[in-house]
């Protein structure tokens, strides 16, 4: 099994990653955002929670996102492998991931992190903007609000992973396909050593 946390700030380009590494692994991707952006467009009730923080650049609440996701995980019983795309993005979210993983008598693989600085980062979400539709991308102080909220709450997830020896940082500016070369690489590894 193979379980990975694609790990970054937004725009740091987690959600262009995973696409190619979820066709060459064969794995489930879970990314957080697009299932509550899911529920956004089917008018779900978790939908019109997770809204009212998502347009305000938030995180949604611990509670609501570590129930969503456990049940996203438990649909699929037979995965070889989940790609955690956007969570966990809280310390809490991360004991969460690690009970449920245990639960499963499973465990992390590795939190594979692009690192991206911030002023990058403006200029890709700001061109993001233009063709995502996103209300999140569109306006510069969501976007700020969407960093600060990194920096203080989950980026000390970065010193958490390390302690258990699974962070491995990933320079997320280049080529795309340079970077997923990279990404591929240290899968590579962790599959021959797993
Ligand atoms: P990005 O990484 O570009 O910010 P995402 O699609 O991962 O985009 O997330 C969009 C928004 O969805 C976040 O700003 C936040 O409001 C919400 N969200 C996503 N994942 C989580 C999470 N694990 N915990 C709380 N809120 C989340």
């Amino acid at each position: 099994m193979l379980n990975i946390i694609l790990f970054g700030p937004p725009g740091a380009g987690k959600g262009t990653q995973s696409e190619k590494l979820i066709a060459k692994y064969n794995l489930v991707h879970l990314s957080t955002g697009e299932i509550f952006r899911n529920n956004i467009k089917a008018a779900t009730e978790l939908g019109i929670l997770a809204k009212s923080f998502m347009d305000k650049g938030q995180l949604v609440t611990d509670d609501v996102t570590i129930k969503m996701l456990e049940s996203e995980v438990n649909k699929s019983p037979d995965a070889k492998g989940f790609i955690f795309d956007g969570f966990p993005r809280t310390i809490p979210q991360a004991n969460a991931l690690d009970t449920f993983l245990t639960k499963r008598g499973q465990s992390l693989s590795a939190l594979l992190s692009l690192e991206v600085n911030e002023p990058e980062l403006r200029l890709r979400l700001a061109e993001r903007a233009k063709s995502s539709g996103r209300p999140d991308d569109a306006n510069p102080e969501v976007i700020q609000k969407r960093i600060d909220v990194y920096n203080n709450e989950t980026l000390p997830l970065i010193k958490h992973f390390d302690a258990q020896g699974k962070y491995i940082a990933i320079n997320g500016i280049g080529e795309i396909n340079e970077i997923s070369n990279i990404l591929c690489s240290k899968i590579d590894e962790l599959i021959v050593c797993g």
